[in-house]
């Protein structure tokens, strides 16, 4: 087998944290390779730390190596100095578990979270020696295969990717996995690429966007339409209804380096009914699914006997929701003992935290407390649908003061339709009387305020908003500043709105957003999520080398009946349903939990035979989440919450005790 590491061993001391490059964590894998075996290269395409404890990728390399047709490895995008020495010294890219050159898999599949890693993507390519166009491509050139969230609109990355897998990946790289096995035995037989790809657009989930022509009538978009009578109009996500079947991963990669979230996570279930309407991870991974509370006791008592973590991270869109999770934690208190463990639920919903949660939490070790209200006014939560009162962020602020914190995060979003001013000061009177409630406990008491500026996503109710140019966010921003400037006690920190603006390029964008992407890469536009390499200049230079609009794409709001780039895929819910619940989100009108109301017909569940539970935060009485819910629309629609940490993070970190 070919290993690159003694070529890579002499540059190691060159570069910062050779670490990232080593591979060597305790769950390492070194799958054999052969003629009958489909090789699949896994990467992350952000840093080591960042990329390592994504649990998305951990369990594709696991359920692949498993396989007896499957290998699977790991990369992540290389930091600066190394891309620097290894193009220098003419070293493709590798991975880091047998440090084999990257351009000998038969498929380099990468996990998309956020729009602005495309040109890390594009990087990596070009790295590991593959052209960067999919139609450049010959026949033995790996695979290009990209899933995540990010993929629920492709369209700016369809000309340097072969495929994208919508929805979960479980079942889909088995099915991948077999149909390239079937065409490697046919050697000689088994047809172009191009025949390859074909075949491929039919496994359910699968879409390989150059089985599609685009037409754009004048600046909108036409039509997309199958180039073949056998390739699927729509392309539908994948979903695996029991997570039970799926107890991945068994063996959490352990690194030997520091990296973000450097605990056991387990995840407790995928999807979300509280139906936040900016919230697109919210909105994808319906319908909910649990994993059975037993098998979460299991897997954190042998996962972190394994490991030797003594913290554990019950990962979901909102923990709280999870209907097993009393008896899991009690479990873990159980099996570890107080005090030798800590549980962090990194997704709590403030209605969830209340003063028993705080109680049972009191001994436990002061780490992070993070709220996200998302936004300042009651009004303006009805029209996002985060129906959280205010005396539940201040009864939950109240908890943890009174429990012995002593400071706190709250997120917000500005930028939001239909926001005012007085909705946008609104978070900093939000901010200033949570301090207020803390002094009553600790004079030094404090709460950052962290926000971030919105950027409408693919299959939500607010794909039809024209998103706030820079501006408008730069004004709001310093409305913000002005107010909270002698505030004692507020921290105020906010996102950059010109790197919003260019996640709003991406994330609405269609096909003609390729040479753009492209533009900012050959510029040398990588690593745009760092600020310290984030450059506006390119993403504005290259939109106008292309003559594209930046307003056309970004700030207008989108009719009814406009062809969206996305429209071709279906991520399970009724077209019609959103635009309800976006006309709805106008009206101010707030809508249910599906799982406490009859069902709104959103679409997630059909075909699943999926019944919700509710867990321990069932409505208040006489009422849904919140009281002053109007519930008049008629036509309901139910939606998601907590979408990646950009849009919304509320997460407690909870230790068990
Ligand atoms: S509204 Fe109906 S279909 Fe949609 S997630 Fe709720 S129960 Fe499932």
């Amino acid at each position: 087998m070919t290993t690159l590491w003694t070529q890579l061993e002499p540059l190691l001391p060159q570069v910062q944290k050779p670490a990232r490059y080593i591979g060597c964590e305790d769950g390492m894998q070194t799958p054999e390779h052969g003629p009958g075996i489909v090789s699949w290269l896994l990467i992350y395409p952000d840093t080591y730390e960042i990329g390592l404890p994504n649990q998305g990728l951990q369990i594709l390399y696991e359920i692949i190596n498993e396989r007896p047709d499957g290998a699977a490895e790991r990369s992540y995008a290389p930091w600066t100095d190394m891309e620097a020495a290894i193009r220098q010294e003419r070293i493709p890219l590798f991975s880091v578990d047998t440090h084999k050159p990257a351009g000998e898999f038969d498929v380099i599949a990468f996990n998309l979270s956020a729009e602005l890693t495309y040109t890390n993507l594009i990087n990596c390519v070009d790295l590991a020696g593959v052209p960067i166009h999919s139609a450049a491509r010959a026949d033995n050139d790996p695979l290009i295969g990209v899933g995540g969230h990010c993929t629920y609109n492709p369209e700016p990355i369809a000309d340097f990717v072969d495929f994208v897998v919508l929805g979960d990946g479980e079942e889909a790289v088995g099915d991948i996995t077999e149909l390239l096995r079937e065409w490697k035995q046919a050697g000689k037989n088994s047809g172009t690429r191009e025949g390859l790809l074909r075949e491929l657009s039919k496994v359910p989930g699968v879409y390989v966007p150059s089985m599609y022509e685009v037409e754009y009538d004048g600046e909108f978009l036409a039509t997309v339409t199958p180039r073949y009578s056998d390739v699927p109009e729509t392309v539908e996500k994948r979903t695996v209804a029991d997570l039970g079947d799926w107890p991945y991963p068994k063996n959490q990669l352990v690194p030997m380096t520091e990296v973000v979230h450097d605990r056991l996570s387990v995840e407790v279930f995928r999807g979300c009914t509280r139906g936040c309407r900016f919230c697109q991870a919210g909105m994808i991974t319906r319908p909910v699914r649990e994993r059975p509370a037993e098998q979460v006791s299991k897997m954190i008592s042998e996962g972190l006997q394994r490991t030797g973590y003594d913290e554990v991270a019950l990962t979901s869109l909102s923990t709280a929701d999870f209907s097993g999770i009393e008896q899991v934690i009690g479990q873990a208190v159980v099996d570890q003992g107080a005090d030798q463990v800590s549980v962090a639920l990194p997704s709590l919903r403030v209605d969830a935290f209340t003063v028993g949660i705080a109680a049972e939490i009191q001994r436990a070790r002061r780490t992070g407390l993070t709220f996200a209200p998302e936004a300042g006014s009651w009004r303006m939560r009805q029209v996002i649908n985060k129906l959280i009162r205010e005396e539940d962020l201040y009864g939950a602020v109240e908890s943890a003061f009174s429990q012995g914190w002593r400071r706190m995060k709250l997120y917000f979003l500005t930028g939001l339709p239909t926001e005012t001013d007085e909705d946008t000061l609104g978070i900093a009177e939000l901010a200033r009387n949570c301090v207020k409630l803390g002094k009553t406990h600790k004079s030094s008491a404090s709460v950052t305020v962290s926000v971030g500026g919105f950027v409408p996503k693919p299959f939500t109710p607010f794909q039809w908003f024209g998103q706030n140019t820079v501006t408008e966010l730069n004004r709001k921003i310093g409305l913000l500043r002005d107010d909270t400037r002698r505030a004692k006690g507020v921290q105020l920190k906010w996102h950059d709105p010109k790197a919003t603006l260019a996640e709003g390029i991406t994330s609405r964008g269609d096909r003609r957003l390729g040479p753009v992407v492209e533009y900012v890469w050959r510029n040398g536009g990588t690593f745009q999520e760092w600020s310290e390499h984030f450059s506006y200049e390119l993403w504005l230079e290259g939109m106008a080398a292309h003559d594209l609009d930046v307003d056309w794409y970004v700030h207008r709001h989108r009719t009814e009946q406009e062809v969206l780039p996305w429209d071709h895929l279906n991520a399970g819910l009724h077209k019609d349903f959103l635009w309800q619940d976006w006309r709805d989100a106008l009206d101010e009108l707030g809508l249910e939990d599906c799982r406490w109301t009859p069902c709104y017909d959103c679409g997630a569940c059909t075909g699943y035979g999926i019944e919700h539970v509710v867990a321990s935060a069932t409505p208040p009485a006489g009422g849904s989440q919140g009281t002053g819910v109007d519930l008049a629309s008629g036509g309901a629609v139910p939606v998601m919450l907590q979408p990646r940490p950009a849009q919304s993070t509320e997460g407690a970190e909870v230790p068990v005790s």
